[in-house]
């Protein structure tokens, strides 16, 4: 029995009519011999009325009360909702098929609500409901604890569910189904020029959406990479095959994209940026404001440290709690709101000299302020403001030649 597993996002199992795209490649499957796992998000987007953050908007708990138990509770909906629209359309293809939500799927999760950790995938039940279904649609994004709570495991989450059952089931294959038609060059939403990528190793999209190429969770490509499952991120409305995951690009293919120094660039906006001036040169004043930002859950990021001052980035939505912590440390913060951070990602760049001259020279000359920047042999990050943000990732996409243009002159 080859499993393929098969993921839908929101807007893809949204409408009766986007839902037939969904039940056509479940078909092609079917044709193919295939058992499929079908997870399914949350219908649409906020406004949407069963998407995730409009469900949240009906309850406001008071602020003491810890409320993400219910919060996981309400946000469970969503996807049940979607599975159970889904089997009714593919019930009535004919296609004989079940819902299941994470827990009845044998997803136990640790009790941390809201953000849970996927402990065990128990496959028994799908192997057992293979024997009478094809088609087993389970809910993305949840799963229970051993107690039987219901919890969620955070945003994304449902790319993260795909994997953990292809990994639990040994499928032959994750595909994750989305609005775009693959892992593209940078959002398609901020450059008009990205191209799809026919095919991107699991490190590259990793950091790529470590970086904020949401298209794909990096948690869920981490998975698929440790179980070695092929990944595939494709169109729901198309039968293009879409960007195949893998771990070595020469080996699946002889399409010379090896030879590009750059494989995308991501953003991630909301950032703001903290300047601590040390008051003495005593070492331990330094590690002391990390450790302060530890203890209070604040993940901080692109850290530069000398023997005057600690400059740090922080998200947006921790600057008021970051400050009062400082201030009650008998700091000044220095604070600039509204930053963004575009990452430059590709493994053909290590070593190769001139990157990150031709990086700062695409950005200077359109008048793009570098506020900090930063390097590894794969990504090099600079944080600028977010009103710049459409312009330098433009800049950075084009001085690498990362559009059609370029790959048709190159042919
Ligand atoms: P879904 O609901 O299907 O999970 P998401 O909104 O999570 O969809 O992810 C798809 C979106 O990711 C696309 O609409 C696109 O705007 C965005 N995106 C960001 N970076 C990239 C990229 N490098 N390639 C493709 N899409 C990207
Ligand atoms: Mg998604």
């Amino acid at each position: 029995m080859e499993v393929l597993v098969q993921k839908f996002g929101g807007t893809s199992v949204q409408t009766a009519e986007n839902r037939i795209h969904v039940i056509n490649h479940i078909k092609d499957g079917i044709d193919s011999n295939y058992k499929i796992v079908v997870v399914v998000s949350a219908l649409g987007r906020k406004p949407d009325p069963y998407a995730t953050d409009t469900l949240l908007d009906l309850v406001s708990f008071p602020a003491h009360y810890n409320s993400n138990r219910e919060l996981d509770l309400l946000m469970s909906c969503g996807e049940i909702i979607s599975s159970v629209l889904l089997t009714n359309d593919l019930k009535r293809h004919n296609i004989s098929s079940i819902a299941l939500t994470g827990a009845q799927a044998g997803f136990v999760t640790s009790d941390d609500f809201t953000k849970a950790k996927i402990k065990q995938v128990h496959p028994e039940r799908i192997q057992h409901e293979f024997e009478t279904h094809d088609v087993i649609v389970i809910t993305g994004f949840q799963g229970g604890t051993k107690r039987g709570e219901i919890t969620t495991i955070g945003r994304g989450g449902s790319d993260t569910t795909a994997a953990a059952i292809g990994a639990s089931l040994e499928a032959e294959r994750i595909e994750i189904f989305t609005d775009v038609s693959g892992i593209m060059t940078a959002d398609p939403r901020v450059v008009a020029q990205a191209r799809s990528l026919d095919i991107v190793t699991y490190d590259e999209i990793c950091n790529l959406a470590y970086q904020g190429a949401k298209v794909v969770h990096p948690r869920a490509v981490e998975i698929a990479m440790q179980a070695r499952i092929p990944m595939r991120v494709r169109s729901t409305y198309s039968m293009a095959p879409g960007t195949l995951v893998t771990l070595s690009k020469m080996r699946e293919s002889n399409i010379n994209d090896s030879r590009q120094l750059m494989t995308g660039i991501a953003h991630m906006s909301e950032i703001t940026q903290i300047r601590v001036e040390m008051k003495d040169e005593a070492h331990d004043h330094q590690s002391s404001v990390f450790k302060a930002m530890a203890e209070a859950g604040i993940s901080v990021d692109f850290i530069n440290i000398s023997p005057t001052s600690v400059v740090y980035t922080i998200p947006h939505t921790l600057t008021d709690k970051a400050i009062h912590i400082l201030e009650s440390m008998d700091y000044n913060p220095g604070i600039t709101r509204h930053c963004a951070k575009v990452s430059a990602v590709g493994a053909g760049m290590a070593g190769v000299p001139g990157v990150a001259s031709k990086i700062v020279g695409a950005l200077t000359n359109k008048g793009v302020q570098i506020l900090q920047s930063a390097d590894s042999h794969t990504t090099i990050w600079v944080l600028i403001h977010d009103k710049d943000l459409k312009v330098a990732v433009n800049a950075l996409h084009d001085v690498f030649g990362l559009g059609y243009e370029f790959n048709h002159g190159q042919e």
